[in-house]
C-alpha cells in the first residue's frame, strides 16, 4: 500500500496525556488515531475474563490469536471492541490497569500486537500512542514525541479522568499505581518504555493540553512541508 501522510509516534509513561493529545492532533490533521495501550488492555481484559494466568505466555498468545481488537469512532472517546463486545469502559477499570503491565511484558504478545500495529500504520496519516512506538513499532516515523510529566501531576490528571468515569481510587493509591506501572514498563526485557534517540521530549507538567497539541502540530507542519 502506498504511504500517504506522516506517521506520528507519541510515547511516554502512564497518564502523561498521550491519548488526549494524540486524539486532538489526529483530528486536526484528519489522521487516524491508534491507541496501542488499548490493545494491550483489550488482551488483558480477555485474559482476566478467561481466567488465564497473567504469566502463561502460551495460553495468553493462543487467546490473542483467537480475538480481533477493533476501534470504532465514538464521542467523547473512540470505542474499543474485542470481537463483538464493547470493552471501552471495562479496559479502563482498575483490575485491567493493574494487570496490563504483566501481560504486555510477554514477548509473544508484544510481537503479535506490534505486527498488528504496523499494519494499521502502514498507509501513513496515523497518530499512534504508546510506550515503544518511536523506538520499536515505527522506527521510521517522521515525527516522534516523548511526553513526560511529574508523578504528582499525572496522578492528579488520572484522578480527574477517573472521577468522570465514576472510578473512586484515592490519590495516594493512584500515585503508587502509576509509579509501579512505570517501573514495570521501563524494566521489562522486550521493548521497554524508552525515549527513541530521535524523539522530541516534551515536559507537559505545566502545559495545558492545547499547548501540547499546538506544539506537536507545529512539528508535524514543519515535517509535512519538507
Ligand atoms: O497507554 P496506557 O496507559 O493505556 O497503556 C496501558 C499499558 O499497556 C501500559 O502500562 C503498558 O504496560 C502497555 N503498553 C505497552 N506498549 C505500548 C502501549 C501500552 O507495553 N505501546
Amino acid at each position: 500500500m502506498e504511504k500517504q501522510g506522516l506517521q506520528v509516534a507519541i510515547d511516554g509513561p502512564a497518564s502523561a496525556g498521550k491519548s488526549t493529545v494524540a486524539k486532538i492532533v489526529a483530528t486536526r490533521f484528519h489522521y487516524i488515531y491508534c491507541d496501542t495501550g488499548a490493545m494491550y488492555r483489550a488482551i488483558t481484559w480477555k485474559v482476566l475474563q478467561a481466567g488465564v494466568a497473567l504469566d502463561d505466555e502460551a495460553a495468553v498468545k493462543q487467546l490473542l490469536d483467537s480475538i480481533t481488537i477493533r476501534f470504532e469512532p465514538g464521542e467523547p472517546t473512540q470505542k474499543v471492541f474485542v470481537d463483538q463486545t464493547d470493552v471501552t469502559l471495562a479496559i479502563r477499570q482498575p483490575d485491567v490497569t493493574n494487570s496490563v503491565s504483566a501481560v504486555s511484558a510477554l514477548p509473544a504478545v508484544r510481537q503479535e500486537l506490534t505486527a498488528r500495529q504496523r499494519d494499521i500504520a502502514d498507509a501513513g496519516k496515523i497518530v499512534m500512542d504508546g510506550r515503544d512506538i518511536g523506538s520499536t513499532v515505527l522506527p521510521d516515523a517522521e515525527v516522534k514525541i516523548f511526553l513526560v510529566a511529574s508523578v504528582d501531576e499525572r496522578a492528579q490528571r488520572r484522578l480527574k479522568d477517573n472521577a468522570a468515569k465514576g472510578i473512586d481510587t484515592p490519590l495516594a493509591t493512584l500515585k503508587h499505581e502509576i509509579e509501579e506501572r512505570d517501573r514495570k514498563d521501563s524494566t521489562r526485557k522486550v521493548s521497554p518504555l524508552t525515549q527513541a534517540a530521535d524523539a522530541i521530549r516534551l515536559d507537559t507538567t505545566s502545559m495545558s493540553i492545547n499547548q501540547v497539541a499546538d506544539k506537536i502540530a507545529e512539528i508535524i507542519k514543519e515535517k509535512e512541508s519538507l
